[in-house]
């Protein structure tokens, strides 16, 4: 699955949502789709405010469900890059100038996710995959 969406927060539950609604065919439990969701939202969130700046560009959002489970997400952009990517993963770092963000998004994803991978280029763009196996779910019908 693939979604193009401009980096307007009002986009932002859009992403988050679209992405559920992909993966309820796995059948996912609640916990798991709670934790995929708030997942998704950091991630997205992060293009939102800190990739573009005051401008607006386009967040990528990709999808893939493995045989076993595995749910694989990419959120790309094209915006301002990380530079430091090991420093903007510590739990509280943030480079927000106000009081409106804890820095702790990338805590969050590393928490609900299985893992993630940051990678980032200084005025090029930032990529970040998380993948998450679920659990075994199927229901048995006699
Ligand atoms: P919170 O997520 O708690 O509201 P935050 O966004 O500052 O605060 P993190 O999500 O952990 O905290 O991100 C840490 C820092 O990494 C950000 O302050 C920002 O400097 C940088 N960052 C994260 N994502 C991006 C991105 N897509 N583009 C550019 N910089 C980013
Ligand atoms: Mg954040």
């Amino acid at each position: 699955m693939k979604l193009m969406i401009t980096s307007l927060s009002v986009n932002e539950g859009f992403a988050r949502s679209a992405v559920c609604s992909f993966l309820l065919q796995l059948d996912p439990t609640i916990p798991e789709l709670n934790e995929i969701r708030t997942a998704v939202s950091e991630a997205v969130t992060n293009c939102v405010v800190h990739a573009y700046g005051d401008a607006v560009g386009v967040i990528e959002i990709v999808v893939k469900i493995f045989i076993d489970r595995t749910v694989y997400i990419r959120v790309k952009d094209k915006g301002c890059g990380i530079i430091n990517i090991s420093q903007a993963m510590e739990p509280m770092y943030t480079t927000a100038a106000n009081d409106e963000r804890s820095g702790l998004g990338f805590s969050v994803m590393l928490q609900f996710m299985d893992k993630i991978n940051v990678s980032s280029k200084a005025k090029q763009g930032t990529i970040v995959i998380m993948t998450k196996k679920l659990t075994d779910n199927r229901r048995v019908y006699d």
